[in-house]
């Protein structure tokens, strides 16, 4: 390596920047996150972390998901929070984003078609809240599994005539270990059955513990079905926004993470983004997983054509070359030369793989018949 920023090496590390940072310091260097150091110092931090640099580690312009994205304080702006709802199967998970889009996007909207892009915006308050429709087991799971963090907040549907079941187990786990604020809301209170009390009881276990119990989780009672609580649901959902402070730089090339994407008959590649970073513009020229293209046009969850979107926006993108999956990131570039030239290393590195991969299964299967 010639020289890397701090950021940089914080994520070859999989650390932090800021114990970079205090690592420096104790080296009587002080850093910031967009420092250049020079190899000296970056082999002295390696071998504290037992890694050796090898000088022929260069950043990879390919590795878009390992890109450091160098923002100014200044630079950045509030976001929209991401909201994925997560729970027990048949506990009101999709009941209950439906009556959320229908209390504040239909009425407004003329005609009220919404499409189905896997996600979804509201306003509410005058400000605007991402919910990602995917079921929230998935969005964790695949999504964090390819590196991927698209939730800032997730809601916990519990049925409270319920309770506490596998699945909400589950989902709780999901949230806490990538540090995701959870509210509970407790669903169902409709119901003659409802228990409200006994689901906050249960959940104690799991160290939610409400706000009139000492504890600092939010509980909302709600019924998806009749309308009761979503106002203060979304107030909440607000709340813990705010207090998460979310930010993200509008002024840049984009990136984010795909949500769904699938091949159209008519259109191609059909895929839905979140927007995380930076603005996305019609013309773009982006790489998308292990594809790329030019952004043809931009539909937003109303089903309008969009020119731009900005950060924690979904859009819909046709104008890939193939069709990505889901929990790919995607990065924007300036021309189209850079992006179809990363785009094919990207591509042929993901043949190689999927080769290399079936003839290890061969020789297995080989093994196998042994
Ligand atoms: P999901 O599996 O978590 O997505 O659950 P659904 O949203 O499909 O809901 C499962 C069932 O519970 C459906 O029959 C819903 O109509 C019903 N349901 C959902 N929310 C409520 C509610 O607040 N009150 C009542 N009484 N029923 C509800
Ligand atoms: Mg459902």
């Amino acid at each position: 390596v010639e020289s890397l920023t701090v950021g940089e090496l914080a994520k070859k590390l999989h650390r932090e920047p800021s114990e970079i940072i205090k690592k420096l310091m104790g080296l009587g260097v002080m850093a910031t996150i967009n420092q250049e150091l020079d190899k000296d110092t970056i082999e002295l931090i390696g071998t504290d972390y037992g890694v050796e640099v090898e000088e022929e580690i260069v950043i990879d312009k390919t590795d878009i998901e390992n890109y450091v994205d160098e923002d100014k304080e200044e630079d950045l702006k509030e976001r929209p929070p991401v909201v994925t709802i997560m729970g027990h199967v048949d506990h009101g998970k999709t009941t209950l984003l439906d009556s959320i889009r229908h209390t504040k996007v239909t009425e407004g909207e003329a005609g009220g078609i919404t499409q189905h892009i896997g996600a979804y915006q509201i306003d509410a308050n005058g400000k605007k809240i991402t919910f990602l429709d995917t079921p929230g087991h998935a969005a964790f799971t695949t999504m964090r599994a390819r590196g991927a963090q698209v939730t800032d907040i997730t809601i916990l549907v519990v049925a409270a005539d319920d309770g506490v079941m596998p699945q909400t187990k589950e989902a709780i786990s999901h949230a806490k270990a990538a540090g995701v604020p959870i509210i509970v809301a407790v669903n169902k209170i409709d119901k003659e059955a409802a228990n409200p009390d006994r689901v906050m009881q249960e959940l104690t276990e799991f160290e939610l513990v409400p706000e009139a119990w000492g504890g600092d989780t939010i509980f909302v009672n709600v019924s998806a079905l009749d309308g009761t609580g979503i106002d203060e649901l979304i107030e909440m959902i607000q709340l813990v926004a705010e207090v998460e402070e979310l930010k993200a730089n509008p002024n840049k090339l984009a990136s984010g993470t795909v949500i769904e994407a699938e091949l159209d008959k008519g259109r191609g590649a059909v895929a839905t983004l979140l927007v995380q970073s930076g603005t996305l513009k019609v013309g773009d020229p982006i790489v998308v997983g292990a594809t790329f293209g030019r952004v043809r046009a931009m539909v937003n969850d109303l089903g309008r054509r969009v020119k731009e979107v900005g950060p924690s926006t979904p859009v819909e993108i046709t104008g890939l070359s193939d069709v990505p999956q889901a929990g790919d990131q995607f990065r924007a570039f300036a021309d189209e030369k850079t992006a179809r030239h990363i785009g094919e290393a990207r591509m042929s590195k993901h043949r190689e793989a999927n080769l290399a991969k079936t003839s290890r299964v061969s020789l297995d299967d080989l093994f196998d018949q042994i």
